[in-house]
């Protein structure tokens, strides 16, 4: 049995180059939640009843039990950064009967408090009222050797006050999805809830009507393990304004500053207006990350905006294979309210919610304050998404007519279909000299069409001009953009296949997948045999998901 322990070795004199090495946790009976998480500080309702849909009131969680799955259970996969640098594991406890009964919810370490959250939200534009955590139960809270407070939540771990109408699980298909996403993402530098583990059993079922079509039938139930800093929601505080519960607002706002954002003075006069600016500005800097590599959420509701600015409950999400603007993955959003390109602007809807739930513990001079605050917000996240696409092109600077010089790439990818991935990496790939020579454009298969565009060698005029004008060498050039520019991202026919093979217990392409996107901009042989940065499939053109998970 080891324990884990931190040795910070210095490298050179100066102390900021250190690294840690350190011992896993190998027996994982050892593991523990840290012995009071800090959100037992905050309101919790203590004994719920929950027979029947309930309003929670006065409280900010509700002590739940999980509901642990049962039957033969196998583990699909886990995510061995989240076990090693986040929760201090060994990968190898993955393969003991502790942990795979940890992500059923059958055992809970030393220090568990089960909660589940009580949270509101605005869903495709209207007041739905209270939601919660109708599946998912944050477990404790663990310090681990970096100091770093990390919240385990278990999702698809039974009823809960929240539940409604639904039955608290949830099935293998959407568990892979977010277990893929949310590591995806990490490593492709999105802000993301994290997820460790997921496990599936073979007996457990529930019923779904899986592309709402009235045929509903059995899925086999998983869980799968998220790790987060916290999970407050634009939500959390919109139900307190709901229902009238300023003072609670108020403690649940203090408490989240002095918890997560330290560097805010709570004696501040300002604190409240600060912390509005930090969520507001941290959100678009995220959302400005998706659009950079073509991530679109799908259900943009103000329950699934993390206060901490991370990327948070992944359903119906599609990586854009060609670039359409209006994107869409979510087949229930028949308005398109949450297309692609609708992203930051509904993200700044969402921040004006926020601060109205805030408004009963805001004093006159923060309300005007926050709303010359929100004012700057669309020139903000815009000028976010502008840097991010210029420094897709190996760019820094925002020169004159930056905008446009953008939007026509855009505009050729989008009338000729090219792969929006594909397109800025091949673009990394070939000389900028060669960008106009045909022969050359022609191995690659997505530069090939946009290049088919009418405006393309102006384009690339512009480009050459720019990158003068910038003292950009090629070779830096190449080197900024393949850094930036991912080969590989988890489009949704990748996942079909994998959790296709996943409903047969075979997990090696889930596993496959963790791999590849630990390096999303190296190559990868088994990537490139099974055609992950080649042309999609024809039979995954216009693939839509639904709600249904
Ligand atoms: P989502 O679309 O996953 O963000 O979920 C929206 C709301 O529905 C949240 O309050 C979820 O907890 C709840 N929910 C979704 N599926 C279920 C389910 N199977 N059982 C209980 N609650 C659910
Ligand atoms: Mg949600």
């Amino acid at each position: 049995m080891k324990r884990a322990f931190c040795v910070l070795v210095p490298l050179f004199q100066d102390t900021k180059f250190t690294v840690s090495t350190m011992a896993k946790l190998t027996d994982f009976k050892e593991w523990k939640f840290r012995s009071s998480p800090s959100y037992a500080e905050l309101p919790i309702d203590e004994n719920p009843q929950y027979n029947e849909p309930v309003a929670v009131k006065n409280a900010v969680f509700s002590k739940v039990p999980t509901e642990p799955l049962t039957g033969k259970l196998h583990l699909v996969c886990v995510s061995e950064e989240a076990l090693s640098d986040i929760l201090d594991l060994d990968p190898k406890v993955a393969e003991t009967e502790e942990f795979v009964n940890f992500l059923a919810g059958k055992y809970l370490p030393e220090g568990g408090l089960t909660v589940s959250h009580r949270y509101g939200g605005y869903q495709f534009g209207f007041w739905a009222d209270q939601l919660g955590d109708g599946r998912a139960h944050i477990l404790g809270e663990y310090v681990n050797s970096k100091g770093e407070c990390w919240q385990p939540q278990l999702k698809g771990s039974g009823e809960t006050p929240y539940s409604r109408f639904g039955d608290g699980r949830a099935v293998l298909r959407s568990s892979v999805r977010e277990m893929v996403a949310s590591e995806a993402c990490h490593h492709l530098g999105v802000p993301t809830t994290r997820a460790a583990g997921l496990v599936v059993s073979d007996d457990h079922k529930v019923w779904r009507d899986k592309t709402y079509s009235g045929m509903a039938r059995q899925e086999r139930a998983a869980i799968v393990m998220r790790v987060a800093r916290a999970w407050y929601r634009l939500g959390s505080f919109e139900i307190l304004l709901k229902r009238k519960e300023p003072q609670l607002a108020q403690t649940l706002a203090d408490f989240i500053i002095k918890h997560h954002f330290p560097h805010i003075d709570m004696n501040d006069a300002d604190k409240y207006v600060k912390w509005f600016s930090e969520v507001a500005h941290t959100n678009l800097d995220m959302v400005a990350t998706w659009q950079g590599v073509g991530f679109t959420h799908g259900v943009l509701n103000t329950d699934n905006i993390s206060v901490l600015g991370d990327t948070i409950d992944y359903g119906p999400y599609g990586f854009m294979d060609h670039y359409y603007e209006h994107y869409v993955p979510n087949s229930s959003d028949d308005m398109g309210r949450y297309a692609f390109n609708k992203q930051p602007e509904i993200l700044v809807w969402n921040l004006g919610k926020f601060a109205e739930a805030l408004d009963p513990i805001l004093s006159e001079e923060d309300k005007a304050k926050i709303k010359a605050g929100i004012a700057t917000l669309p020139e903000y996240v815009n000028n976010q998404v502008l840097k991010t696409y210029l420094a897709k092109l190996g760019l820094k600077e925002i020169q004159d007519g930056a905008s446009s010089f953008i939007k026509d790439l855009l505009d050729m990818m989008q009338s000729t279909s090219a792969d929006f991935t594909c397109t800025f990496r091949q673009l990394a790939e070939l000389d900028v000299t060669k960008l106009s020579d045909t022969a050359a454009l022609e191995a690659k298969w997505s530069l090939n069409k946009v290049c088919k565009a009418k405006g393309w060698l102006k384009w690339v005029h512009k480009y050459t001009d720019r990158l003068q004008k910038e003292n950009v060498s090629e070779e830096s050039r190449r080197q900024r953009m393949s850094k930036v520019n991912p080969l590989y991202v988890p489009r949704n026919w990748m996942l079909q296949e994998a959790i296709a093979d996943a409903d047969n217990n075979d997990f090696h392409k889930v596993r496959l997948l963790l791999k590849i996107f630990k390096e999303p901009y190296s190559v990868n042989k088994e990537a490139e045999m099974l055609g992950y940065s080649s042309q999609p499939p024809s039979w995954s053109y216009g693939l839509k998901l639904s709600c249904s998970s």
